[in-house]
Parts: C-alpha cells; sequence; structure tokens
C-alpha cells in the first residue's frame, strides 16, 4: 500500500471514530434532556422565563383521595395526569418558560380542617382557580383524562374557556396538532366548556382543559400508560403551546 493511501485510510478512520463519537454525545444529551425531573428548571433567565412568555399553569387533575376515573388495567387517572402534567413541564421550562404546577403531591387542595367530601372538592376546585388567577399574564392547562361506559370510545379532547378567544385558539392547535402528528384518525373538534368545567368556567385567563384519552378503551389506557407514549403525548402537547406562545407575545 502505497503512503497516500495509508494517509487516506488513516484519515477516513479518524473522522468515522470522530463522527461516531460526536452521535454518542448529542445521543446522550437529548436523552439525559428528556428525563429532567418535574422541578427542574432550565433557562438563561433567573426567574426561568423568557422575554414576554405568560406563565403556564400546568394543573394535574384529581389526586389524593380523588383518583379521578379508573382505567379498564386499573390505573388511576390522577397518576396518569401527574406523569404528563411533570413531562409537559420539562419541556416547557426547557424552552425557557416560567411553569407553576397546581399540585406537585397526590393530594386535593383543600384545609385540612374541612370534613364533608363535597366542600373538600370545591375548596380544591377553588384553589387551584386561585393559583392560576394570581399570574395575570398567564396561560392555564388542565391534564385530565376521559372515560365512558362504551369501550370503543377513543381519542384526545380539548375543551376550552369560552370567556376568550385565545382559550379557543390554543384549544384548535392542539386539537389539530394531535390530529397531524400524533392520532391521524381524531376527528374530534374542541368544545367549548358550558358551565360544567369549574376551572374553565370561572378561568380569568385563557385556559383549556385536555382530556387526554379514554382509559376504559383497552388499546388508549395502555398507550396512556407507557412512558414513551406519554413523552410523544406531552411533546406534541408542548409543541402547540409554544407555537400559541410565540404567537401571542
Ligand atoms: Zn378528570
Amino acid at each position: 500500500m502505497s503512503k497516500s493511501r495509508i494517509y487516506s485510510f488513516i484519515g477516513r478512520y479518524v473522522t468515522a471514530c470522530v463522527a461516531f463519537l460526536l452521535c454518542l454525545v448529542i445521543i446522550y444529551h437529548v436523552m439525559s434532556g428528556l428525563d429532567l425531573p418535574h422541578d427542574t428548571i432550565v433557562s438563561g433567565k433567573a426567574d426561568g422565563q423568557v422575554q414576554n412568555y405568560p406563565t403556564v399553569i400546568l394543573d394535574a387533575g384529581h389526586g389524593g383521595e380523588d383518583c379521578g376515573a379508573v382505567g379498564i388495567s386499573g390505573v388511576y387517572e390522577k397518576d396518569l395526569n401527574m406523569r404528563i402534567t411533570a413531562c409537559l413541564a420539562s419541556y416547557l421550562r426547557l424552552a425557557g418558560c416560567r411553569v407553576v404546577l397546581t399540585r406537585t403531591e397526590d393530594r386535593l387542595l383543600y384545609d385540612p380542617a374541612t370534613v364533608q367530601k363535597g366542600h373538600k372538592k370545591m375548596e380544591d376546585l377553588a384553589n387551584r382557580s386561585a393559583i392560576a388567577a394570581s399570574y395575570d399574564h398567564s396561560v392555564m392547562v388542565s391534564i385530565h383524562m376521559n372515560s365512558f361506559p362504551s369501550e370503543s370510545v377513543h381519542g384526545l379532547q380539548v375543551w376550552y374557556s369560552g370567556k376568550s378567544d385565545n382559550s379557543k385558539r390554543l384549544a384548535a392547535m392542539i386539537q389539530d396538532d394531535i390530529k397531524e402528528y400524533l392520532q391521524a384518525d381524531n376527528h374530534r373538534k374542541p368544545k367549548e366548556s358550558a358551565g360544567n368545567i369549574y376551572l374553565l368556567d370561572y378561568a380569568e385567563h385563557p385556559a383549556v382543559l385536555v382530556e387526554c384519552g379514554f382509559v376504559t378503551n383497552v388499546a388508549e389506557c395502555a398507550k396512556l400508560s407507557d412512558e414513551a407514549y406519554q413523552k410523544e403525548l406531552s411533546f406534541v402537547l408542548f409543541c402547540a403551546m409554544m407555537e400559541y406562545i410565540n404567537e401571542t407575545v
């Protein structure tokens, strides 16, 4: 083998090694970034907020003794809500948003002195609503799972507060992105809450509620319980929210 061919071979070998190592580094960073715990704030800004971004209020529905819907596999809605919320919060914080979670623990937000079950639930909803109202420039996304007596019903459904056009706009962006990137067979349209969803009916700022899917459907319940799907779903919600935020500021 001539000298020039040896040099050429060594050059190609070194280039291939460097490219391989670079790939490993990129994969490591992407994987570790996706697994950030929900309370990690990553941002160039001290307060975790970029420019004029609204504060994002993320609400993991239910909690504590209120399990929400019980899935066909026995999984509790409140736990799935928390996992999606934590994942979505990580993505939003990575993008520089300030995120406020209405709950970070498995509990409802009521005073320990409150004893009646109905009062506990109302106090919980009023407290969640008050957290959202306390941030002037904000948008709230409440995360829930759906249920229905018929096992065949499936698909993500977004509800919005009729008190602002921005709520309707965000709801449409989420519903459209879900159809485009995750559920091609989802033909649902966003629905306006008509006095039946407290957090939306009493919202003072843009607010939507996302029913991520039906835990009473075998296939959808299995997907919603799967960590990889939770990340995919959260990522589509994140993309729709960033689209909304960038168009709003
Ligand atoms: Zn719910």
